[in-house]
């Protein structure tokens, strides 16, 4: 992570609502201060149900917590008459700072291809926000052995007519489909081979500092037991968390990885 701030996301996906959210952001907070955590050396995010921003934003301002606000999903448009969507500009207002882009679970099950990934990821750096942009392939391209040829392929499209300066400050998360929600978390060594082509395919296509300073994330049953060892790998920069980042115990553990 030479130089790259560590970053633990939380995506919470639909199973916490404002309040049980409100109450995990409490527990996190008052485990990670017991603890004395470095905000600074491991940076955190939470990423709530669009429905949970607002009082997780005023919950954050109110008591001046460090954590970072993450959506998990926007709109590739700006405003209008797209019912049912919610836009960058809307986000950035609550404050949000994160976005994830093209999670597996969008791709899956709301048919979002890369040409939408992109156009999203184009959307939410007109409005300030840093894209999360999720990649990884499915256990049959894993299986073929084509798994880092993918996984960079859909980088690649994700960020498409990007400059060097825009990539260098977004978030990349390397997800493979087989771990997310699966308990079968990767290797450290699984995690590190496709992070670290990630980055290589950054410099072919920018240059080196870009990829030098752009963050790559692993995600895929992450938990406390295993966040070590990936942590410890040269290209991981941290942690896109699903299931254990809706227990303040495990997400705050995951965060403290290096104690
Ligand atoms: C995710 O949703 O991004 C994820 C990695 O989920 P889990 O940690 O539950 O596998």
């Amino acid at each position: 992570t030479a130089g790259r701030t560590p970053l633990i996301a939380g995506n919470w996906k639909m199973v916490l609502d404002h309040q049980s959210g409100t109450h995990l952001v409490q527990k996190l907070d008052w485990t990670l201060k017991d603890a004395k955590h470095d905000y600074s050396a491991v940076e955190v995010a939470v990423l709530p149900s669009h429905t949970s921003l607002r009082s997780i934003q005023t919950l954050i301002e109110g008591d001046k917590l460090d954590l970072a606000l993450g959506a998990q999903d926007l709109s590739a448009q700006d405003s209008g008459a797209y019912t049912g969507e919610v836009s960058g500009a809307q986000l950035a207002k609550l404050g949000v700072r994160y976005v994830a882009v093209g999670h597996s679970e969008r791709r899956q099950y709301h048919s979002e291809d890369d040409a939408l990934v992109a156009a999203k990821v184009q959307a939410a750096l007109r409005h300030g926000l840093v894209p999360i942009v999720c990649v990884g392939e499915a256990l049959e391209v894993r299986k073929e052995g084509r798994h880092v040829e993918h996984t960079t392929a859909q980088v690649l499209a994700a960020l498409e007519g990007l400059s060097g300066e825009q990539v260098a400050g977004l978030v990349i998360a390397y997800e493979p489909v087989w771990a997310i929600g699966t308990g079968e978390v990767a290797t450290p060594a699984d995690a590190q081979e496709v992070c670290a082509a990630i980055r290589a395919a950054v410099a072919q296509q920018w240059d080196e500092a870009t990829a030098a300073a752009v963050r790559i994330l692993y995600g895929g049953s992450v938990k406390p037991a295993s966040i070590a060892a990936i942590m410890r790998e040269e290209d991981v920069d941290g942690a896109l968390v699903g299931g254990a980042s809706t227990d303040p115990g495990d997400f705050a553990a995951i965060v403290r990885f290096r104690e």
